[in-house]
């Protein structure tokens, strides 16, 4: 059953949505050569504290960080770690949520560390730009089905490939709700766009196979193939003058 938030409920998210927004900016500029992973989810543990927000990952499902930190063909769920230290040229996906009075916010972002090629950089630009063509879509009156499809649709024609095995999701006084959103589908299909309807989307894109593996550590999803994937996620709420995203000023 997909909920509807009522403008109170939504107000908390926003909140939460620009904890989020301001702590990825802080990361993003951290995140340059030397730096570990560990070292970005220090701070964002104390910044989080600091927010009166509570860190909506650790601990669900038994993750045990903050953040999500996936680095080149990682693509989502890599856990932060001393031993991952940050080198010109990565791309680093940094994914953080937070519970603000019982209410969720949720946002990722692809990092350039230092100077990386530009195929990679096309790779990250596609990427967002997809997540964008599919907020687009968020209308009263639209179906589910123009917001997935979108996705999909902006990066094939660049010879990239959507991961199938995650997709986003509903988000609420869950973090993940109702319905899911695969980053493909079908214009015109699925469930209908109503007033309050809070869509996480969150496209990941790979280079070459859509593919999916998990390391041993029974987190952290990789390409099959190694090729890089980029990520980014907003929270975007339904509304009657279109597409409100929660986790942006
Ligand atoms: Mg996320
Ligand atoms: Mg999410």
């Amino acid at each position: 059953m997909i909920i509807c938030k009522s403008p109170l409920e939504i107000e908390k998210m926003r909140r939460g949505g620009l904890v989020i927004w301001e702590l990825l900016n802080e990361l993003k500029a951290m995140a340059v050569p030397g730096v570990s992973t560990y070292d970005l989810e220090n701070a964002a543990e104390q910044r989080i504290a600091k927010s009166g927000a509570q860190p909506a990952f650790k601990g669900l499902y038994d993750y045990p960080c903050v953040l999500c930190t996936s680095i080149n063909n990682e693509i989502v769920h890599g856990i932060p770690s001393r031993r991952r230290v940050l080198k010109e040229g990565d791309i680093l996906k940094i994914d953080v949520g937070v519970k603000i009075d019982g209410f969720y916010s949720d946002s990722a972002v692809t990092v350039p560390v230092g100077k990386i090629s530009p195929a990679l950089e096309k790779l990250v630009r596609i990427t967002e730009e997809s997540l964008y063509s599919a907020i687009e879509k968020v209308k009263l009156g639209g179906r589910l089905g123009d917001v997935c499809a979108a996705v999909e649709n902006y990066v094939r024609p660049h010879g990239y490939a959507v991961v199938r095995d995650f997709v986003g999701h509903g988000i609420g006084s869950q973090l993940h709700e109702d319905p899911k959103i695969p980053n493909y589908g079908t214009p015109g299909h699925g469930p209908l766009l109503k007033e309050g309807m809070v869509l996480a989307i969150e496209p990941m894109v790979n280079t070459g196979t859509y593919k999916t593996r998990i390391l041993d550590d029974k987190w952290t999803a990789v390409t099959e193939d190694g090729g890089y994937s980029a990520h980014f996620e907003h929270c975007v709420v339904v509304t009657k003058n279109g597409p409100w995203i929660l986790t942006k000023p």
